[in-house]
């Protein structure tokens, strides 16, 4: 079993900053986590950063930290009652000899002392008596390195020979993370981890040696260990994937319920006639591409949409989620599974807008008839700063627009007839979807390598092309509080398996009704439509209430499909924490 943790880039500025501020002592800060329980690997999710300040602490000076015992309950209580998994962070003290510091990627050497040992046996021991089992981790920083480890606690019960229980022996042991995701896909290996080469291929070292030669092996191995999920394989998706398999990247999974139309050959990549002709899937259109520049790539291609339960199993299995579809609800779903398991986000689109110009007689301006006129020709790209902002709370993915696409085909057709969703097909063309997708690709190679600069604007998060104006835009997002998504306080950021994602098919609670009215000035007789009607011959002057997944118009209300994310059910949690942690075929999973 691989142990890793993750975090935000917010989380782990705030944490350097706090634990680098005043190096004469030693420095302290609590994470409670989420989990990810995968395969062969355990991700803890930090969720909530906790930074001590000197007056939590009995003692606090350049070797030894110890917190007020108000202080220890305190964190103890949250954890316990939000179901999540206690991480303590300290630093040891010394001189700065660099920056950035202990939480950036550059070599150095930290250890945990023998005291750290004594005191997190015990803490251990203690949390997993309080919490059933529950693990403890510790992450310990210094000048330019880190190491990172989870307590695990086996226990057993002592019986006496009249076979009542005399005590509870709790056995803990220290297991080495692999990893810390720092967010934006860097990364640290702590001190101790076990290492874990990725094999050498000769064959694909002479692929990439163009690029080796100005970003380096490290870039490379990186790219080779990363696993990238794309939903959505049509013109953008195709691109993109065939930029990131040319790029390196060989580990996917593919999610996309269509198949090839003759429509779509104009831009999909590597599609054929004969691929349309016989229906042949988009995934595995695009699973022939990458395996093109990679015969061994490893992809598992999913023929259905990204709210498919199996398609959400691959996806929280990614380092690197890519939403690339038309349509809002998709773009929702990818955008909960990212923030609820703290998976960097990658959303591209286009749009290309046409007008009806009016018929002749008279202005030269005007068309003929049924000529039309371009009005948009754009592309964009948004990276979530994850803790921060989200597709939901940045206005990129409308709840309200996700919950007509969801709809049951009758009401869909309701709102279609109404101009509310799009029945037709966009326009779209190749060099629109190739431009977005190598920006894409230039800024996940920035994110993987950082080769712009430092200092402002160093990740590109929204960028907008507009191809009328040929111009490149970078948008600044205003990070805003109270998301119902990706708020620490209300939303699922980092609770991972704790807390289950919406069954956006069944779409069980609906905050509220949309009220379309077929005529404005008549607008009194509502007809509700029940589950399961039939298309209505909407009569004029007749409004009707339909039952859809809307933004609720009270404060604080929010757009998502399950709205119960603000109780935390500490029971239903601790459950799923246990069946997180008791899961999967590792028989050594205590
Ligand atoms: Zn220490
Ligand atoms: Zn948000």
């Amino acid at each position: 079993m691989d142990y890793t943790l993750s975090l935000t880039r917010h989380a782990a500025e705030v944490l350097d900053a706090h634990l680098l501020g005043d190096r004469s002592r030693e420095q302290m800060a609590v994470t409670l986590c989420g989990v990810n329980r995968l395969h062969r690997e355990l991700r803890l999710l930090v969720r909530d950063v906790i930074l001590l300040p000197p007056d939590a602490f009995r003692h606090q000076t350049a070797v030894r930290l110890e917190l007020k015992p108000e202080v220890q309950a305190f964190i103890h209580q949250r954890a316990h009652e939000q179901g999540l998994i206690q991480v303590d962070w300290h630093s040891h003290p010394g001189p700065l000899r660099s920056h950035p510091g202990p939480l950036s990627s550059h070599p150095g050497s930290v250890a945990f002392s023998a005291t750290d040992d004594e005191h997190e046996a015990a803490q251990a021991a203690y949390l997993a008596h309080r919490m059933e089992g529950v693990p403890f981790g510790s992450v310990v920083v210094s000048d330019g390195a880190m190491d990172a480890r989870l307590w695990i606690t086996r226990s057993r019960q002592r019986k006496g020979k009249d076979g009542r229980v005399r005590a509870v022996v709790y056995r803990p042991e220290a297991q080495p993370l692999q990893a810390v995701l720092l967010g934006d896909l860097r990364r640290v290996i702590p001190t101790t981890a076990p290492g874990g080469a990725v094999p050498h291929d000769p064959a694909l070292s002479a692929v990439h040696d163009r690029q080796v030669r100005a970003f380096g092996q490290a870039f490379q191995r990186r790219l080779g260990e990363l696993r990238v999920g794309i939903v959505g394989l049509g013109g953008l998706g195709s691109a993109l994937a065939a930029h990131l398999a040319r790029l390196g990247v060989r580990d996917w999974v593919l999610v996309d319920p269509e198949v090839v139309e003759l429509t779509n050959l104009n831009r999909l990549v590597n599609a054929t006639v004969t691929d349309a002709q016989g229906e042949r899937p988009k995934v595995y259109v695009a699973r022939s591409s990458v395996r093109q520049s990679n015969p061994n790539a490893s992809v598992r291609a999913l023929q259905t949409d990204v709210f498919d339960p199996e398609a959400q199993r691959a996806l929280k299995a990614c380092d690197l989620l890519v939403v690339a579809t038309d349509n809002h609800a998709s773009r929702m779903a990818a955008n909960r599974l990212a923030v609820q398991y703290l998976i960097p986000l990658l959303h591209a689109g286009f749009h290309i807008g046409v007008e009806a110009l009016p018929p002749s007689p008279s202005p030269a301006r005007q068309g003929k008839d049924g000529e039309m006129a371009v009005t948009d020709v754009s592309g964009e790209f948004a990276i979530p700063d994850l803790g921060r902002w989200c597709l939901q709370c940045a206005g990129i993915v409308d709840p309200q627009q996700a919950g007509w696409e969801l709809a049951p085909a009758a009401q869909r057709e309701v709102l279609r007839q109404r101009g509310y969703v799009d029945g037709t097909p966009a326009p779209a063309v190749c060099h629109l979807d190739g431009t977005v997708a190598a920006l894409a690709a230039t800024e996940i190679h920035n994110l993987v390598h950082p080769f712009r600069p430092a200092g402002n604007g160093q990740t590109r998060r929204y960028l907008v092309y507009d191809a009328l104006r040929a111009e490149l835009t970078s948008l600044g997002v205003t990070p805003s509080d109270g998301c119902p998504v990706c708020s620490p306080e209300d939303g699922v950021l980092g609770l991972g398996d704790l807390e289950p994602l919406p069954d956006y098919r069944r779409k069980p609670q609906l905050p509220s009704a949309v009220r379309l009215a077929t005529d404005a000035a008549d607008s009194r007789a509502a007809t509700r439509l029940p589950r399961g009607h039939r298309e209505p011959e909407a009569a004029a002057g007749e409004e009707l209430a339909l039952q859809l997944a809307t933004p609720s118009p009270q404060p604080g209300g929010n757009g998502e499909l399950v709205p119960d994310v603000r109780l935390p059910n500490r029971r239903a949690r601790a459950q799923r924490l246990q069946v997180a942690l008791d899961a999967g075929p590792d028989p050594d999973w205590p």
